[in-house]
């Protein structure tokens, strides 16, 4: 059973010491699932880390190499705690990350529109500061405010022959962090593109091309709500790509949270027979995983 699993950047913490004790956690869960036979292969989100990154950052530094900065900042403690914890159980696994670098198409409409929150949350009053020094800002699944920046479609993922070389030699990949460093194919050249592509999408097309059985969303709820946040509120276990449909045209999930999970869900689940999805938190993959909770999306 070959699992792609992507941990949310709002469950990663929001300073080094949470990131380590979330990806800690994380590390036991999938050692679990590594002992047990399965084939994990890891990726994760970087809005909240790729926006601090920005910030620390002289503004000559672009977006994309923050992008960047953020694979090697999160990926470097996947790789170290990870390891730590095979090793602790005999399993001499090297656990590694790639750089990845994922193409998208230099006329994508995301580019007009930006919806992808980074960075921390903000009250409206300083959204409104931000907003007048011609940032874009929005409200995130009343979290509270944050910056949104363009988030383009993934289509090719340029490094996907050395990451399957990887996997297939039994190594324990960490591929397409933040969505992966957008860049746009020019001839031979890849230029990269200021924006941050959303890792559910990055990492659907990353369990389709490794032709994973198993695409699991590790995010902040234990399930996908109908009604979210509202007194009629309605936990889902199990749906169709159909129903799931439906309740998006309902408008039931918030565009730049909960919308590209489902639909990059939909997306993988779709592809190829038997493929299916599951969204939930870090802290309930494992039962998740068993078929105990979480909100699994079947074609
Ligand atoms: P990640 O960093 O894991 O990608 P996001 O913050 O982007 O996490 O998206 C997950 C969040 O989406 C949840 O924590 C929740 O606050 C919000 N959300 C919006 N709509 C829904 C919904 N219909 N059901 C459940 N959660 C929702
Ligand atoms: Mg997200």
């Amino acid at each position: 059973m070959r699992v792609v699993i992507a941990l949310g950047g709002n469950a990663l913490g929001n300073n080094p010491s949470e990131q380590r004790e979330a990806i800690g956690n994380a590390s036991k869960m999938v050692a679990d699932l590594i002992e047990e036979g399965y084939e994990v292969i890891l990726a994760h989100g970087n809005g909240p880390q790729v926006g601090m990154i920005q910030n620390c950052m002289p503004s000559q530094i672009s977006l994309s190499a923050c992008v960047s900065m953020s694979q090697a900042y999160i990926g470097l403690d996947m790789q170290n705690l990870l390891r730590e914890e095979l090793y602790n159980r005999g399993i001499y696994k090297t656990v590694v990350s790639v750089i990845t670098q994922v193409s998208v198409e230099e006329e994508d409409s995301a580019f007009l529109n930006p919806t992808k929150p980074i960075g921390h949350f903000m009250t409206e009053e300083e959204a409104r500061e931000l907003a007048r020094a011609g940032e874009h800002v929005m409200e995130d699944a009343g979290r509270g405010y944050r910056k949104v920046v363009a988030s383009p479609k993934p289509v090719d993922i340029v490094e996907i022959q050395a990451i399957r070389n990887l996997v297939d030699n039994g190594n324990v990949v960490i591929a397409c962090g933040g969505g992966g460093v957008p860049v746009v194919k020019k001839g031979n050249r890849l230029e990269k593109v200021d924006s941050v592509i959303d890792k559910d999408f990055a990492s659907a097309r990353l369990a389709e091309l490794l032709d994973a059985d198993f695409l699991v969303l590790l995010t902040g709820v234990e399930r996908v709500a109908v009604n979210y946040a509202k007194p009629d509120q309605k936990w889902l276990s199990q749906i169709t790509v159909e129903e799931a449909r439906e309740y998006i045209r309902q408008g039931q999930f918030a565009p730049g949270s909960m919308l590209p999970k489902i639909e990059a869900a939909m997306e993988f689940s779709m592809s190829k027979a038997g493929r299916k999805t599951l969204i939930t938190m870090l802290e309930r993959a494992s039962a998740g995983i068993h078929g105990g909770t979480g909100t699994v999306v079947v074609a």
